[in-house]
């Protein structure tokens, strides 16, 4: 049997971009707590710009991130198709390629316009919570020939070309679509030069463009000339190649660093050795790969002790695994050169295995798999918080199947499970990008099955609505309640828009409606109306909140108090009233769920029993 089962790994892995959905969530989503979100995305700019992916633990999309994400996902795809169909997840693939592409489409409404980011990270970050029901404005950003990013658009030319070619055979229309597109931004990025973060600035602080806009314009072509077998474009990727960073005060091509979303250099490194076989390809590619491996001149990438090789702080999992899936598919081209062939292969295989459990905490990195798995993501949507706190519940609520964590933050194969921790904890779509492409090539290889009926639906850990309520004061000949509507809803979260509370009572005998008077000194909501007639002498008051919503957005939001007396001119008995039951009439209790007190959204009860 494998160490792992590479194809449950995958099938996971590729689940995890289904809950990271933005906009109307198509029928193939299998993400059940999930639901449509940032509906309104692009109004500001007079576009629709639904659709596409959240970026990470948060509800930003980010365009470079998304770009790169959907390209190496496509390349994996591109090369391990055989992999992806044998596992049952070449259909997953496609919907979830299909569903950015879409996206891409909308961003991109004239050649030279392209959106790069929705929403404001600021705004974004500072409140935690279910995208379903986020509060803040989301303003769209975007590049254009008066202030354009050669990266943006050179990497989402890429990402539109690379997945052309996993349509290809199956929608020819839609693969031209893509390459139509891709065409247009690889042009608007070649002749209009510039950082797309120095026009999106908001993009600054979270996803600047630090290694510039050079290895995107070579990354755009080599796509490009791939998808089309255009010669020009190989011509661009070549040409452009001279410009591609070097280590500081030398002409060597950059080798200690590794392929992410600001930096794809590494792939082309790769890409144009096996395109073109020539041996300055072979030589940037092996250098790199040798610094991650055996060194290069005595040096190379910091190991673990556990085995885990370590670029950086910041989501150094995702640093091995993007590199891990590049040697894998350089691994598989290399011939003549055994040993380096082999040595590629083996840091792949050693790395992924790491992620997935084998590691001195024999502990799986990815959410939902293996052993002891993070249960405990920075991701707002899986945490499912209604107060608005990163710490409240203590529990997340959603299993966030398939995300790979930022994992150990140093060398020292060390990590806690804690939700603060963005560094070591953060899942990102970026993250699972190259992983995906590299279990699916390591499936090919040693198997593993993927699970049969999943993913489940998750049951709602309680009452998603609820009412509760207290005794606030009480009389001879009245009754004083004090109840709160409680939206904690997460599957998925949604807000009451409509609601309102009905508590049922009996009339003594002889007592008609009209003695009956009602009153509040307390109500975040509308208004009183009643009693109404149930049912012979059963009556009911509603308490009207449906100008005001309640969402499981915020201490303030998610619940929403009223407070009302009954009275009656003649005769008074609370002990026989149907919504009494059951709730608490010492003075100063705190209301407890209350059975008997009804929660309606529009027509549609919520919660509580009706007599
Ligand atoms: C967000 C993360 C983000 C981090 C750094 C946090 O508030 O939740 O998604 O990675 O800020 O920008
Ligand atoms: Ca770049």
């Amino acid at each position: 049997a494998p160490a792992f089962a590479y194809g449950e790994a995958l099938q996971k892995s590729l689940l995890f971009y289904e809950a990271q959905q933005s906009g109307r969530l198509p029928d193939f989503n299998r993400v059940g707590w999930r639901g449509d979100s940032g509906l309104d995305d692009g109004k500001d700019a007079g576009l629709d710009l639904t659709g596409g992916w959240y970026d990470a633990g948060d509800h930003v999309k980010f365009g470079l991130p998304m770009a790169y994400s959907a390209t190496m996902l496509a390349w994996g795809g591109i090369e391990q198709k055989a992999a992806y169909a044998a596992s049952g997840q070449l259909e997953h693939l496609r919907n979830n390629l299909r569903f950015v592409n879409d996206y891409f489409v909308k961003a991109h409404p004239s050649p030279n316009v392209l959106y790069g980011q929705v929403g404001n990270g600021a705004d974004d970050h500072k409140w935690w919570g279910p995208a379903e029901v986020m509060p803040m404005a989301r303003p769209a950003y975007r590049i254009d020939a008066s202030c354009p990013g050669s990266d943006l658009a050179g990497e989402t030319a890429a990402a539109m070309a690379a997945s052309s070619m996993v349509f290809r055979d199956v929608d020819p229309a839609y693969a031209d679509k893509l390459l139509t597109h891709a065409k247009q931004l690889y042009t608007f990025a070649d002749t209009y030069r510039g950082k797309y973060s120095d026009c999106i600035t908001d993009a600054q602080s979270y996803y600047k463009s630090w290694s510039g806009y050079n290895d995107e314009l070579v990354w755009g072509a080599v796509w490009l000339h791939k998808a089309t077998g255009d010669a020009s474009y190989l011509t661009k990727a070549e040409t452009y190649y001279d410009n591609l960073s070097t280590e500081p005060q030398t002409t060597t091509r950059s080798y200690r660093w590794t392929i992410s979303w600001d930096d794809t250099s590494y792939g082309s490194y790769v890409m144009l050795a096996k395109l073109t076989g020539k041996q300055r390809y072979v030589d940037d590619a092996n250098r790199w790969l040798d610094w991650w491996t055996s060194g290069v001149n005595g040096q190379k990438v910091k190991y673990s002790p556990g085995g885990q090789a370590v670029l950086d702080s910041w989501g150094s999992l995702r640093y091995a695994a993007n590199t891990a899936f590049v040697a894998l598919s350089y691994s598989d081209w290399l011939t003549g050169d055994g040993e380096r062939k082999q040595r590629y292969h083996d840091f792949a295989l050693r790395q992924i295995n790491y992620a997935l459990g084998d590691n001195p905490r024999r502990s799986s990195y990815v959410v939902g798999f293996g052993a002891n798995p993070p249960t405990k993501p920075h991701h707002r949507t899986a945490h499912g918080s209604w107060t608005d706190q990163l710490t409240s519940p203590v529990a997340s609520r959603h299993v966030l199947y398939g995300a790979l964590v930022g994992g150990p933050s140093a060398a020292d194969d060390a990590y806690t499970d804690d939700r603060s921790n963005y560094t070591n904890n953060e899942v990102a779509t970026d993250y699972n990008a190259a992983f995906t492409g590299a279990l699916a090539r390591l499936y090919a290889e040693y198997g593993g099955a993927p699970l049969a009926g999943f993913p489940q639906d998750e049951k709602p850990d309680g009452p998603e609505m609820s009412v509760q309520a207290s005794v606030n004061a009480t009389g001879s000949n009245f009754t004083e309640i004090k109840a709160y509507l409680v939206n904690k809803s997460a599957w998925p979260a949604r807000a009451l828009n409509d609601a309102s509370l009905r508590y049922y009572f009996t009339l003594e005998d002889g007592v008609t409606p009209a003695q009956i008077t009602l009153t509040t000194n307390y109500n975040q909501c509308g208004r009183l109306s009643g009693p109404t007639q149930f049912k012979d002498d059963v009556y009911y008051v509603t308490v009207d909140c449906s100008d005001t919503v309640i969402a499981p957005a915020g201490q303030s939001a998610y619940r929403k108090e009223v407070q009302f007396r009954i009275a009656s001119a003649g005769a008074w008995n609370p002990a026989n009233d149907w919504s009494y039951q059951g709730v608490p009439t010492a003075s100063g209790s705190t209301p407890v769920d209350a059975a008997n007190i009804v929660l309606m959204e529009g027509a549609a009860k919520q919660w509580g029993a009706t007599p």
